[in-house]
Parts: structure tokens; C-alpha cells; sequence
């Protein structure tokens, strides 16, 4: 058995965690003792998502996480606007359209892919100085007032503070949607450059975001009940084209896809504190949301972001207890976990409840929205832009 000492031990080395590396190595006397634990998942979501290389994921990023990843030249070379946010409810009056224009700013959010994202944060972590540690799953072991004792396959670790960002754990509130994502990629036959779609729909939420990697393509993200969406991702080129053209309208003209299909499970899964002891949590190991409102990884990187902060003066002398600085990184990030977590919850679940006057209170708030740039700015402002530190 080896053992070693550092002052941070990040656990998980997804975007989340990679991040929180970037930002403490930008800080710390000496970078090479935050140590980051690139540990694989020990069962991922779907076998794609085993290899983060070809996670089909893209992601919608904020205007904040944009800033955030443009400073620690993070942003990935290809990425895709998103100026216009379309939101609709099949069979339903009502949509609200959101604008760049409405805030003043050049882009609402850009979408990149979640594999071009993090090749992006590898090549910086590479040059970051921290010190990478690749092997088995770690795992979080005793905690006293030495430190936090870390177990990566025969290496133990001794830290000062524990940082959990591998994605799992977060089980103290646990929503199961009885849905799946499929997603895929489809094409237009009248492409709208800058327009994001989301579309509710009684199967589930329906979103078309501009494509990072091709232009005038669309990645969809489409939730429906786990057998509809084995149904959907087993349809072939053809049928899969019409389903999809018909679940979403003639906005775009007709939609075709011919690209791989993969479903991921939903879940809404939290935990209720963020810090115990010297152990803090963040991005989805924190709080896994449904995709809907794509805020998942925007919430993480304001995790990040505030931890970071919080640390940072306790690492200028880590011999001293992290303990003050953790509490105010929870207390700092309760009302942003709360809204963002219980707005991705509400949405899905009030759009979906089959109920003919719910349904359509929920057209009408969206109209209402529409007409009332007052109650929408708030949401949208909170979307796009999240709370700021
Ligand atoms: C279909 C879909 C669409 C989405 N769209 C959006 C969107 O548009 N916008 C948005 O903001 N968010 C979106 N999200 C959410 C977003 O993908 C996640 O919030 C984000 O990936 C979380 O990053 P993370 O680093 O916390 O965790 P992860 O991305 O899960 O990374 C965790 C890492 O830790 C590693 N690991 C696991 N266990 C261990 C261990 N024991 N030891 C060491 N390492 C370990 C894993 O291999 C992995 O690399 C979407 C999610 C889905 C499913």
C-alpha cells in the first residue's frame, strides 16, 4: 500500500470536478497538492457514458458557466448560440418566446458537446499543475482530525478536505420520473440558426438545441415512459423521422435523423447537505436533476465556482480546520440548489399530468410569461444566467 498527503482530494474528474481543480490550482501556493481521483464509474448510465470521449451528451451552458469556462480557457473550440428559446405545449395554447434581445445580450446560452467539453478541461488540467490520479474507483474512508482517509484500489490518501464530484450518491431525496431520455440528432428541412426548442408534450418534454459539431443539425432530447422511449429508440431511420416530426410540429419544416440513439434514466436525486465534516459534494454527486431546463451542469459549476471561493483563504494556511469555510460553502449554496432543483422538478411533472385544466393553466401561465415580461424575466434570468456568488 502507498500513502500520500495532499490538502484537496477531488473525487470524480467530470466536468464538475475538473473544473474545481482548474480554479484551485489557479490559487493554491502549490497546485501539486490538490490531487484529482479520475477514477472510472463503476456502473455508467449507458455504456457510452463509460468512455466520456463519445458521451453523446451536449449541454446547454448558461451565460455564467460560459464566463466561467472562458476564464479558465475551458470553452471548448466548437460550440453552438442559442439567441432565441422557444417554448411550447402540444395541443395547448400557449408559448413563450425568450430573447437575447429581451436582456441585452449576444447569446441567451451555447451549447456544446459534453465530449468536447471535457477533452477541453483534460488539456487544462494537463497543463494545470494539479496532480492527477488515475485507477479504480476511489472511495471516502474515515474522517478525523488528521484529515480524510481516501482509498483508491491499493494507494490510500490522506487530505485535509474530501471533495465528492463523481456523479453519484445523492440519495436523500430521490424522485423517480418513470422516464427516459432518448437522444440523438436530427436534421431540418428548415433550419432556424440560434433557436433552441423545448416542447412539452403528455409523453414528456421534447427540447431541439442547435447542434455543437454540425451546423444546421439539431440534438434532441426527448423524455417519454421508459417502454415508449425503448420504443423509440428501436425504431428505424424512418419511422423514428416521422414520430419525431410529428411530436414536435412543422416549426422547422420536416425532421429526419439518421444519427445512433441512446437513452439515458431520469431521476431527481439530492442530498439534503452538501458538507459533512470535511467532506463536501458538488455537481451531480450533490443533486442529479431532470434535463428539461438543461441546468444540471450550470448548477455544478456555481458549486464549484463557490467552493472554490470559499476555500481559497483557508488554502493559503491548510494546516488550520477547513470546517468554517465548508459551513459557508453550504450556506452559500442552499437557496440556488433549492430553487434550480425544485424548478427542473416542478416542470416536468405539471406539463405531463394528463389533466385537461392543469394542462392548460400550464398554456396559459406560458402565455402569461409571454405577455408579462415581469414574471418571466425573473425565471429566464435564473435559466440562463443562475445566481451569482
Ligand atoms: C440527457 C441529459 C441532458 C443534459 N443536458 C444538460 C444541459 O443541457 N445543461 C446542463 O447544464 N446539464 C445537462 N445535463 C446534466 C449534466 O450532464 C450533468 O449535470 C453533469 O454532467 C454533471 O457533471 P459532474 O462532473 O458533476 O458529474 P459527471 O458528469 O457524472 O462526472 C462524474 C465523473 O466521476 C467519475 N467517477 C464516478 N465514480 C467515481 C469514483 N468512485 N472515483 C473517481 N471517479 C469516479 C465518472 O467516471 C465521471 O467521469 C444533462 C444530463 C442528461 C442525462
Amino acid at each position: 500500500m502507498t500513502s500520500s498527503a495532499f490538502d484537496i482530494a477531488i473525487l470524480g474528474a467530470g466536468p464538475v470536478g475538473r473544473v474545481l481543480a482548474l480554479m484551485l490550482a489557479r490559487v493554491a501556493p502549490d497546485p501539486a497538492r490538490i490531487a484529482l481521483l479520475a477514477g472510472a464509474a463503476p456502473a455508467p448510465v449507458t455504456p457510452a457514458a463509460a468512455v466520456p470521449a463519445a458521451d453523446p451528451r451536449v449541454l446547454a451552458m448558461n451565460h455564467g458557466s460560459r464566463v466561467l469556462l472562458e476564464s479558465l480557457h475551458a470553452w471548448p473550440e466548437r460550440s453552438a448560440d442559442i439567441r432565441n428559446i422557444h417554448v411550447s405545449q402540444r395541443g395547448r395554447l400557449g408559448r413563450t418566446l425568450i430573447q437575447n434581445t429581451d436582456f441585452g445580450v449576444p447569446q441567451l446560452g451555447s451549447v456544446v458537446a459534453y465530449s468536447g467539453l471535457y477533452a477541453r478541461l483534460d488539456e487544462c488540467v494537463a497543463a494545470s499543475g494539479v496532480t492527477v490520479l488515475s485507477g479504480p474507483p476511489a472511495q471516502i474512508g474515515r474522517q478525523d482530525a488528521d484529515g480524510v482517509r481516501i482509498q483508491q484500489g491499493d494507494a490510500e490518501l490522506l487530505c485535509q478536505v474530501a471533495v465528492q464530484s463523481d456523479g453519484a450518491g445523492a440519495t436523500d431525496v430521490r424522485r423517480d420520473y418513470d422516464q427516459h431520455a432518448v437522444l440523438t440528432t436530427a436534421h431540418a428541412t428548415l433550419p432556424r440558426r440560434g433557436w433552441a426548442w423545448e416542447r412539452f408534450t403528455s409523453e414528456g418534454p421534447l427540447a431541439l438545441l442547435p447542434h455543437p459539431q454540425t451546423p444546421d443539425a439539431y440534438s434532441v432530447v426527448w423524455c417519454a415512459a421508459p417502454d415508449r422511449a425503448a420504443e423509440l429508440a428501436a425504431l428505424d431511420n424512418a419511422a423514428f423521422s416521422q414520430a419525431l416530426s410529428q411530436a414536435f410540429g412543422d416549426r422547422l419544416g420536416r425532421l429526419s435523423s439518421h444519427a445512433p440513439r441512446h437513452v439515458f434514466p431520469l431521476a431527481l436525486s439530492a442530498r439534503r447537505a452538501q458538507v459533512h465534516g470535511r467532506v463536501a459534494a458538488i455537481g451531480n454527486a450533490a443533486q442529479t436533476l431532470h434535463p428539461v431546463a438543461g441546468q444540471g451542469l450550470n448548477l455544478g459549476l456555481r458549486d464549484a465556482a463557490r467552493l472554490a471561493q470559499t476555500l481559497t483563504p483557508w488554502l493559503a494556511h491548510p494546516a488550520g480546520n477547513p470546517g468554517a469555510a465548508l459551513a459557508e460553502f453550504a450556506q452559500a449554496r442552499h437557496i440556488d440548489r433549492f430553487i434550480t432543483a425544485g424548478l427542473t422538478d416542478l416542470m416536468p411533472r405539471a406539463f405531463a399530468t394528463g389533466l385537461a385544466p392543469v394542462e392548460h393553466a400550464c398554456g396559459l401561465a406560458l402565455l402569461g410569461m409571454d405577455l408579462a415580461s415581469p414574471l418571466r424575466a425573473p425565471l429566464a434570468q435564473h435559466l440562463l444566467q443562475g445566481f451569482r456568488a
